[in-house]
């Protein structure tokens, strides 16, 4: 409902009605109290949660939903990316990185890594289960992003059974270590991967420039104002780093301009699938479709509502992290019911803003008790003389 005042206005409503929507939508029995339901589950490891991600993502596999996200050689593309959602100097728990200043000051943070399938043709992204960047046990150092990715590899990857997958991440990831890690769990990679983090990767692509050897190809697309040029260079078979054991990656580059020779958008990557003029398109399409990770997960989580990166509570173990699952719990269904419900869909459809839906359902919720949420839909529809769904 992205309604941090909820608990409080479903107490006035109960006051004036004698019920509320707690009990009708969410089926409790007697109102939670606020601080009771907060120390409940800051007991509960976040993990405890995984399950959810399971079920929808096997039934979203199974539904056949997920063939559409499908890309390069049918694999669904999981981009990877650390996120914070808490900094504090003041509050913390025993789950906080700690950043230790200079002058002795010490920032508190939380961080998680918060996985979601994308795809170049789809609006939508699909969280999966998150893992969390917090001190480990049996560990001295910080736990970093990398660390955190490797566990959830290990925690998730049964999930993918039959699956192909491709990891997209950015600079950070294009680490010989974590590379190996995805192949041998069977997982392909396309990576962001810079020159001036990985220099002997880049001398031996100007070795291979200088002979000639780096392929080069191009295309020219009228978009309805101006031509737009994309252009590849690719070289397969190059070290990632500078020693006997380097692992052999296969590098591109893209670089889009506009008829006025601007550049539009320009990356580079390593990947394991080998590159030619014919899946080039694909893999760079698949690399740039990295950035949904940023701007339609992480960011449409802190500033669309969903309030990812404010304090609910923070608690001694758990709180702050199982409460920013809950929040990614709930954006994962927002996204499902839009695919499986018919009336969600048509009123998602019609108040095409996000904020307007919510406001909508806020204000609602807060002057009127509802049976159901299927007599909610309903009363916004009528309401907003939309004709029901033919399902209902
Ligand atoms: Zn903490």
């Amino acid at each position: 409902m992205q309604n941090p005042s909820f608990l409080a206005q479903q107490k006035t409503l109960e006051k004036s009605q004698g019920k509320n929507n707690l009990q009708s939508l969410f089926g409790t029995h007697k109102n939670p109290c606020d601080n009771q339901t907060k120390s409940l589950l800051d007991g509960v490891p976040p993990k405890e949660l995984a399950p959810i991600f399971h079920y929808i993502f096997k039934g979203l596999r199974e539904t056949g939903y997920l063939k559409a996200f499908t890309s390069i050689d049918k694999s669904l593309l999981v981009a990877l990316d650390g996120v914070e959602y808490f900094s504090s100097e003041k509050i913390h728990c025993e789950c906080c990185s700690t950043q230790t200043f200079k002058n002795g000051r010490i920032r508190y943070s939380h961080k998680a890594i918060t996985p979601v399938i994308v795809s170049p043709n789809q609006k939508q992204v699909i969280p999966l289960s998150p893992e969390f960047i917090s001190p480990q046990d049996g560990h001295e150092k910080q736990d970093c992003e990398l660390a955190a990715s490797k566990r959830w590899l290990e925690r998730e990857n049964f999930i993918f059974e039959n699956q192909s997958i491709t990891i997209l991440g950015d600079d950070l990831y294009s680490h010989q270590p974590f590379c190996e890690l995805l192949l041998e769990y069977g997982k392909h990679f396309i990576l962001v991967c810079k020159q001036d983090s990985h220099q002997t990767l880049y001398e031996w692509l100007d070795d291979f420039e200088r002979e000639g050897k780096i392929n080069t190809f191009q295309h020219k697309k009228w978009n309805g104002k101006q031509h737009i040029i994309t252009k590849y260079r690719y070289m397969n078979q190059v070290p990632l780093k500078d020693d006997d054991d380097a692992l052999m990656v296969n590098w591109c580059e893209v670089e889009i301009k506009n008829s006025k020779g601007k550049v539009l958008y320009y990356n580079t990557f390593i990947t394991n699938f080998t590159i030619n003029n014919t899946n080039i398109k694909t893999i760079a399409e698949a690399g740039r479709a990295r950035w949904k990770i940023e701007n339609e997960n992480n960011n449409t989580l802190k500033t669309k509502g969903y309030n990812f990166a404010h304090n609910f509570g923070h608690g001694k173990q758990y709180l702050a992290s199982v409460l920013a699952t809950l929040i990614l719990l709930a954006f994962l269904f927002h996204t499902i019911l839009e695919y499986f419900d018919a009336c969600y869909r048509l009123l998602r459809e019609h108040l095409s803003s996000r904020k307007m839906f919510f406001d909508d359902i806020r204000a609602l919720t807060r002057y009127f008790c509802f049976e159901s949420w299927q007599k909610l839909l309903e009363f916004m529809l009528e309401q907003l003389e939309i004709p029901l769904p033919e399902s209902v």
